[in-house]
């Protein structure tokens, strides 16, 4: 659905190919045929190319897209707009603030991941004593074979043949 709708959306673009691209309309220039902005930078989006022309320049936009090859520059092109928003929000960090609130949260996550895993193994070492009486008879918690004891994983061998 959405791939059809941005191919409408395509064909509807191709079909005026004398509207100019965002980037020539900012700058007030005539759009030729094969401007290196034009493929990025629809007539519909003139916000794309005004916060990346802010924070970065035309010219060094178009530096940059000659310099690289037309496959990677959607790409290229796509950075550059996500960076430029980001840094018109955020005019200290840009988008190393969201990154490292991101990374908080991710290890945050982890955390409370670990935690309920630990409380998971717990309750269901307890809850093998309670259905299997019999199997607790043999032996206590600490022998059974399902649960590590702590730090398990972390324990490492101290030999020195020397
Ligand atoms: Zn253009």
């Amino acid at each position: 659905m959405l791939g059809q709708q941005k191919h409408i959306k395509h064909m509807a673009s191709s079909s005026h190919p004398s509207a100019p691209c965002a980037a020539c309309k900012f700058l007030r220039r005539k759009c030729i045929q094969g401007c290196v902005f034009s493929p990025y930078f629809p007539p519909e989006d003139p916000t794309k190319f005004a916060n990346v022309h802010k924070i970065f320049g035309a010219s060094n936009v178009s530096k940059l897209l000659n310099e690289i090859a037309p496959h990677q520059r959607e790409d290229a092109v796509n950075s550059l707009a996500y960076e430029a928003e980001a840094r018109l929000k955020d005019p200290v960090y840009g988008c190393v603030g969201a990154i490292s609130v991101l990374q908080r949260q991710v290890l945050r996550l982890q955390k409370e991941l670990d935690a309920t895993n630990a409380d998971l193994i717990r309750f269901s070492s307890n809850q093998n004593i309670i259905m299997n009486p019999s199997s607790s008879s043999s032996g206590n918690a600490l022998q059974n074979p399902n649960v590590l004891p702590p730090h398990y994983g972390n324990y490492s061998w101290n030999y020195n043949p020397n």
